[in-house]
């Protein structure tokens, strides 16, 4: 770090986590909730256990149920309207995270109708003190949503993933109960895992990193390999430990952002619909190898601090674990056909804000030819 370059670290106030912490939903010090949820968990029963902890104190409870898949403009203005309509004050997001982002971007909307958000810059958009609490709760073990600054909005008449920066929109709480995961799919499980990976990872070689958020990244990169199959075999510890591994990679990764792995997986999501934790999950690897042949150093100070001798057993770990989870290594595998508009993914990708901190500058032609090595 430069001499008097100031830092900062960026998190919500307040992280409650073990598993029932969603009990401390009755202590809020609010009375009026709206609970932003997706179908899926209100089909597996996790959005009524958060509305019967809210109810338990007395409080009114709204939900509004989110259109399942990726958040975009639309499902942001309806949940803002809802918000409108109901008055909470708290808003309570439970979900994956587009549920979370969204319910970032739509209280932000609430307190300033007339705000027009610019995507790909950090933004100044000060929340009133009177504000819309907002409590996130992840329901998977990944996207530290619930720790971001940032509001991913999907665009489909651009075919972009607009990436909205602003500290202002950071949860006022996050909880996080590994509970919630009891009913998780193994494939969603393994899904978000290797995505907490990707974060660690592309956060500790990030060109904004310092050693405070090293000694985090690697952490999460280290315990991630260690715990994650446990995860996937139904460990409900280890699930909940994956709570907290997203959690810490999801604030190193919003505080020092992340590389190419993110600008491709954003461009294959906006595109192809790829998964978010799919896309990351197949790309790390082969980011990892061929950023490596520009910045070797820092991957092997990377591969030493996770325990192992060379960034080649760093990728074979990564990539066992992925063989292991019975998840795609290839696009073609991901997609369940072969991808079309290679090109235009590259294309997109290359202006994504993720690749400014790519520890290695990169042309067109490198983010073609990762993309082509995992086609
Ligand atoms: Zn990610």
């Amino acid at each position: 770090m430069l001499a008097g370059l100031f830092m900062r670290m960026c998190q919500p106030n307040k992280v409650w986590y073990g598993r029932n912490s969603l009990a401390r939903l009755r202590a809020l010090g609010q009375h009026k909730f709206l609970v932003v949820t997706s179908p899926s968990q209100q089909a597996c029963g996790n959005a009524d256990l958060a509305v019967g902890e809210l109810r338990k104190n007395g409080a009114e409870v709204n939900m509004y149920i989110m259109p399942h898949g990726e958040a975009d403009m639309q499902a942001t203005r309806a949940i803002t309207a809802a918000l409108d309509s109901s008055s909470p004050e708290a808003v309570v997001a439970l979900g994956g995270g587009a549920v979370i982002d969204a319910a970032k971007m739509a209280r932000a909307l609430r307190e300033n109708p007339d705000f027009n958000p610019v995507p790909n810059k950090m933004l100044e958009f000060p929340m009133t003190s009177a504000r819309t609490k907002l409590v996130a709760i992840p329901t998977t073990a990944g996207s530290g949503a619930e720790v971001s600054v940032a509001s991913v909005i999907n665009d489909p008449a651009t075919r972009r993933k607009l990436i909205f920066l602003c500290e202002d929109w950071l949860p006022d709480t996050a909880i996080l109960d590994g509970r919630l995961l009891d009913s998780q799919p193994v494939d969603i499980c393994g899904r978000s895992g290797l995505d907490v990976l990707a974060h660690g990872v592309e956060a500790y070689v990030s060109l904004r990193a310092d050693l405070f958020h090293r000694m985090l990244a690697a952490a999460t990169v280290r315990e991630t390999l260690r715990l994650l199959p446990k995860a996937l075999e139904g460990d409900r510890a280890a699930r909940q430990n994956m709570m907290l591994l997203a959690y810490l990679a999801g604030l190193v990764q919003s505080n020092c952002s992340t590389g190419l792995a993110h600008a491709l997986a954003h461009a294959a999501g906006s595109v192809w619909g790829l998964r978010h934790g799919t896309a990351t999950g197949i790309l790390v690897t082969a980011v990892i190898r061929f950023n490596a042949t520009k910045c070797q150093a820092i991957y092997n100070q990377l591969a030493c601090e996770t325990g192992f001798d060379s960034i080649n057993e760093l990728c074979a770990a990564i990539e066992h674990l992925r063989c292991a989870a019975g998840y795609p290594s290839t696009l073609r595998q991901g997609l369940g056909s072969s991808p079309a508009e290679v090109d235009s993914v590259a294309s997109i990708a290359s202006q994504d804000p993720s690749l400014k901190t790519n520890p290695c500058k990169l042309d067109l032609s490198d983010i073609e030819h990762v993309l082509r090595e995992v086609l």
